[in-house]
């Protein structure tokens, strides 16, 4: 089971936004655990106050240390758990940031609000700070609620077909194909025909060129990305016998490219 810890002033916002549908159904299971932590509630303030303003001066308040503090605290005991604090400062969130969080048993999510958090707190309690864009919102609630959801159905058991998160978005730096339902025809449109041909090969290659050119199309940046990729594996192909594990890891989207340069190249295997 992995379990997520969610330190905010608004419990309810992300207790009720995540407890629907399939992450509902997960939590059901036990496979994985939400539990919404009130920063509030750890307050020594005897008006429970949480915030005040910053020094130095300038507009808005900020959140103060000590009730921060005693909440991670209260879930962490003396542990030291993975700590995400949400924060349009921090380094953009990726699917492969949600792969690499979803081997954490346990991962506490740190909401700000206001004018964000005392430094010094994150400083002693957090290990990565996560952005989900380049703009700010008024709290850290949606993002964790964006970070626990995309970490969440990576679990093991939590999507019914454990195969969807292997082809869909992102993996292998390619974007999804277009995807077609019944009826065959809707609106003078039809399903591409290869899709009723029951040719699995011929589906596959069909599928594979769509998501090339719509992540070329959509997406450039990933599609350079993707292009360095078969690059290289293209390079390895010469020597198949030796480097066929990395070349594997590397076409299932497992590996990265550190460098490569002429013959020289640096792969990062993970476990
Ligand atoms: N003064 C802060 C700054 O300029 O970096 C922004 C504070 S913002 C109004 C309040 C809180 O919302 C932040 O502490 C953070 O938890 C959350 N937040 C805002 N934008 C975010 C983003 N793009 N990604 C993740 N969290 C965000």
């Amino acid at each position: 089971m992995m379990k997520f810890h969610i330190l905010t002033l608004f419990p309810k916002m992300v207790q009720q936004g995540l407890a629907t549908s399939i992450l509902g159904r997960a939590a059901e299971k036990n496979l994985i655990s939400i539990d919404a932590v009130n920063i509030r509630d750890y307050t020594q303030d005897k008006h429970g106050k949480v915030d005040d303003y910053t020094y130095g001066g300038g507009a808005g308040m900020l959140m103060q240390a000590q009730p921060v503090y005693d909440a991670y605290r209260s879930v962490a005991g003396e542990k030291k758990i993975r700590c995400v604090y949400l924060t349009p400062q921090g380094a953009p969130f990726t699917q492969k940031k949600a792969r690499e969080l979803s081997g954490e048993e346990e991962l506490v999510l740190l909401c700000g609000h206001y004018e964000g958090i005392d430094e010094r707190v994150l400083e002693e309690v957090v290990t990565d700070y996560i952005s989900i864009g380049d703009y700010v919102l008024t709290g850290g609630e949606l993002a964790a609620m964006v970070v626990v959801d995309a970490v969440a159905r990576l679990v093991p058991g939590v999507l019914n077909n454990d195969e969807s998160a292997e082809t869909e978005s992102f993996h292998n730096d390619l974007l999804e194909y277009p995807q077609y339902s019944r009826p065959e025809e809707w609106h003078g449109k039809k399903v591409p025909e290869v899709l009723l041909s029951g040719n699995h090969k011929k589906i596959n290659a069909w599928r594979l060129e769509q998501s090339e050119r719509r992540t070329e199309e959509r997406r450039p940046d990933l599609y350079a990305k993707y292009q360095e990729k078969q690059k290289v594996i293209k390079k390895l192909s010469a020597k198949k016998r030796i480097f066929i594990h990395m070349m594997e890891t590397l076409s299932r989207g497992l590996g990265e490219i550190l460098y490569a340069e002429g013959k020289n190249v640096l792969i990062y295997l993970p476990e």
